[in-house]
């Protein structure tokens, strides 16, 4: 069993630390939030006071933040976990931030001779709780070799996407097909419903041909046909239109910097933002329906 620090223990971080910890490893959490701290420790997670402290004697090293520029702050610099890290440590940032920060990082844990992967995922908070998300890992063979047995323990189906910041880049182009495809959906169902057309219908057609996608069969925008979907829920995430955005504002700089033409998750980006700026942000993104129909 391993010594684990865990630094971030929000909605996706403290249940995926104590998978780490049913699994029988001895977890050092850290959060700025004192509230995260205190249920980590109720699941019976060990306490730190500071990242530095959870990072200190570890075999390995988790981060679950909300964006790069954390992610920077913590891993880089004189006081940073790199630099202060023990030889052997092995990092693994889950966090889904941009490719940029996460090749930086890659690169300064490279430097200092310690193995590093970025490992965002996909699976929401249920995945999170249940051990079943899907992990994206950019990094060496190595790397990608050490990390895959503590990945294991936090997810269900685990892909060596390649070398260091490719999990983050699959992570965005495959959530800017979400976004894209979300909308499309929901632009489909408010069509039928002006033309007459009984939602369960449509459903019960497209989910059948070639107007089949996760976001209808899994997802569907409309209560009814997927009893399971937020739609059902007066649309309580889930994943946030706020999340969403974030997504795909990461998938329009990369496109930008990579130079690839992305008109579609450009509007995409676009309407996510008008969605969560109408009060919205918190709401799941398949309300994207309502704002529509609404417009
Ligand atoms: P969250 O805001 O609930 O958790 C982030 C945690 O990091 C917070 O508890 C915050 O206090 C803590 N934090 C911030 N700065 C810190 C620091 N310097 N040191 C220690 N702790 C710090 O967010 P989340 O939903 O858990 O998401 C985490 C990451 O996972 C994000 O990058 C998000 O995009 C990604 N993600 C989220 C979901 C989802 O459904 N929530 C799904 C897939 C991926």
């Amino acid at each position: 069993m391993a010594r684990i620090g865990f630094i971030g223990l929000g909605n996706m971080g403290g249940p995926m630390a104590v998978n780490l910890v049913k699994a029988g490893h001895t977890v050092a959490g850290f959060d700025v939030t004192p509230d995260a701290v205190t249920r980590f420790s109720g699941a019976g997670g060990a306490t730190a006071k500071s990242a530095a402290e959870a990072a200190a004697n570890v075999d390995v090293i988790v981060t679950m933040l909300p964006a790069g520029a954390h992610v920077r702050d913590i891993y880089l610099g004189d006081k940073g976990l790199i630099a202060q890290a023990k030889p052997g440590t092995l990092l693994i940032d889950s966090s889904t931030i941009d490719v940029d920060s996460a090749r930086a990082v890659a690169s300064a844990a490279q430097a200092k001779g310690l193995l590093m992967v970025d490992a965002p995922v996909s699976g929401g908070v249920g995945g999170a709780q249940g051990g079943t998300l899907t992990f994206m890992v950019g990094g060496s063979d190595e790397a990608f070799a050490k990390a895959k047995p503590f990945l294991e323990q936090m997810g269900k189906t685990i892909v060596h996407a390649g070398g260091p910041g490719n999990g983050q880049a699959a992570k965005i182009c495959n959530n800017m097909i979400l976004g894209i495809s979300m909308i499309g959906v929901s632009e489909a169902f408010v069509l039928g419903e002006k033309l007459g057309l009984d939602p369960q219908k449509l459903f019960d057609i497209s989910s059948k041909s070639s107007g089949q996608c996760w976001s209808m069969t899994s997802y569907c925008p409309v209560p009814g046909p997927v009893p399971t979907s937020p739609a059902n829920r007066d649309y309580a995430p889930g994943f946030t239109a706020a999340m969403m955005l974030k997504d795909l504002r990461l998938a329009q700089d990369a496109a930008k910097t990579a130079g690839a033409h992305t008109p579609l998750g450009a509007d995409a980006a676009k309407i996510y933002a008008a969605y969560a700026e109408s009060g919205e942000a918190g709401r799941d993104f398949s309300g994207i329906i309502r704002y529509l129909r609404e417009r």
